[in-house]
This record gives structure tokens, C-alpha cells and sequence, in this order.
């Protein structure tokens, strides 16, 4: 089996607060994992540190092959790492002085030295398969919450990722947006790709995750299948968390 994204044991401090405890995770290729767990537990952590927006202190990690090291140790594959990871935040993080086109075109030209024709042809089809073909030449603020995360979404396809992460990508978005955003992450996984997904949308979890990961004060407590983790959750704390948020 391939795995896009691997954790081996891995521990990140904040100061004197031990956020993410001994994490065991491998993602195969393919694959769409969700994690859930309360507000601090270290969802957003988790995921920072796969492409290198945060630095961990011990263990293992590795994306696609590429080894990223803890604090203080080699970080030559970084730029490589980040290349192979897309990634989706809560608040859309567009670059408000340019078009959505732009917006789209830019790293792929910047990171991958992609020329112009190239980059705009992609732009183009990215913007027709998030369904905002008519928006390409806008400013995210001319956009609704739910196209600008769709914006985001093509934004981060435009590198070709091996693995996209989404940090709560539908919790800044007024209720009748969400399931436009969501419509394009299910595409996403039936085409193949490999998904981390921090998210509170229950229902997305229960029908596109392969594996629903809990975590508790920084540590994995439960994972499994949607089914059995929502329906017969084994640890307490599961238990007690899926019985407020469902
Ligand atoms: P979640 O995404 O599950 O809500 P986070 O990963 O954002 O949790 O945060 C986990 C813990 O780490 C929380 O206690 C939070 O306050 C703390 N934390 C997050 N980011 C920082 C930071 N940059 N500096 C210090 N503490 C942080
Ligand atoms: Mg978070």
C-alpha cells in the first residue's frame, strides 16, 4: 500500500503545552480521512504540521516519499512538500488585490514556473469543475463565502496535489452555502484524491470518509470506519463528544 502521508509517533509542543501526543497516522493514496474532536483538542495542529506550517518537536513525518524533520533537523524537503500539499483554510485566504483567475494562476507560474498560457488553460478548467466559470474575472470580495472557498478549492488543485487538506472549510460559510463547498470535496474524493478533513459536518463525515479519526487532548483515541465510530463509538470520550454534536 502507498502512503501519501505518514506520522510515526509524533509529539508537538506549544511552549510547555504538549499538543499533539505520540501520533500514529498513515494515509493511503486514495483515501479521504476526517477527524473530529472538540474545539483545542489539536485538529487544526495535526494537520498544520503535514505541510509544514508548524514544526514538531519528535517523531516521524513524511508526505509522498519526502521526509520533513523535527525542529531543528533538515528541512531541504520543505518547498517539495509543499508543492505536493494543498491546502484549505476556514477563512478562504484569497489574495484580495487579484482576480479569482489570478488567484488561481499564480502559484503554479511562481512555484512551478508553469507559463502564462499554461496556467491560464488550467485556470480555466479548475474554475468550470468548481462550477464558477463566470466569476474567473472578480475579487474574492465580489464573491459569496461559498464561491470563494470554491475559488480556494481550484486555487489549490491548480499545484496538482498528492494530498489536500481541508481545516474546517465550511465553518465561516452561512448554512446555505455549505453544500455547495461540500458537493465539490465529494467530487474531489470519488475522483480519487487523497483528503485530510478537519470538520464539524457529521453527515459529509458518515458519507465520504473512509476513516473518521477522534482526537482528545492531542491524542488519537478512536479511529475506524464512519459507521462504527459513529454508531458504536468505544472510548468515553467519543462517546460523549458525538452525543453533543449529533
Ligand atoms: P483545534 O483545531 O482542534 O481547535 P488547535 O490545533 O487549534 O485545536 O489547538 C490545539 C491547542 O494548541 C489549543 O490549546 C490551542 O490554544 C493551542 N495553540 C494553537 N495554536 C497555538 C499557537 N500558535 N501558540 C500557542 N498555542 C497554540
Ligand atoms: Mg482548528
Amino acid at each position: 500500500m502507498t502512503h501519501i502521508v505518514q506520522l510515526k509517533r509524533m509529539n508537538k509542543y506549544f511552549g510547555k503545552l504538549h499538543v499533539l501526543k505520540d501520533i500514529d497516522l498513515a494515509v493511503e493514496a486514495g483515501e479521504v480521512v476526517v477527524i473530529i474532536g472538540a474545539s483545542g483538542s489539536g485538529k487544526s495542529t495535526l494537520i498544520r504540521c503535514v505541510n509544514g506550517l508548524e514544526e514538531y518537536e519528535s517523531g516521524h513525518l513524511e508526505v509522498d516519499g519526502h521526509k520533513l524533520a523535527p525542529k531543528g533537523g533538515n528541512q531541504e524537503s520543505l518547498a517539495e512538500i509543499r508543492k505536493e500539499v494543498g491546502m484549505v483554510f476556514q477563512q478562504f485566504n484569497l489574495f484580495p488585490h487579484l482576480s479569482v483567475k489570478k488567484n488561481i494562476m499564480l502559484a503554479p507560474m511562481k512555484v512551478k514556473s508553469a507559463n502564462k498560457t499554461v496556467a491560464n488553460a488550467t485556470a480555466d478548467r479548475l474554475l468550470e469543475r468548481v462550477g464558477i466559470s463566470d466569476q474567473a474575472d472578480k475579487f474574492p470580495s465580489q464573491l459569496s463565502g461559498g464561491q470563494q472557498q470554491r475559488v480556494a478549492i481550484a486555487r489549490a488543485l491548480a499545484m496538482e496535489p498528492r494530498v489536500m487538506l481541508f481545516d474546517e472549510p465550511t465553518s465561516a460559510l452561512d448554512p446555505e452555502m455549505v453544500g455547495e463547498v461540500l458537493d465539490v470535496m465529494r467530487e474531489l474524493a470519488k475522483e480519487g484524491m487523497t483528503m485530510m478533513v478537519v470538520t464539524h459536518e457529521m453527515g459529509f463525515a458518515r458519507e465520504v470518509a473512509d476513516r473518521v479519526i477522534y482526537i482528545h487532548e492531542g491524542q488519537i483515541v478512536e479511529e475506524g470506519k464512519p459507521q462504527d465510530v459513529f454508531d458504536n463509538p468505544q472510548n468515553e470520550r467519543t462517546q460523549a463528544f458525538l452525543s453533543r454534536v449529533l
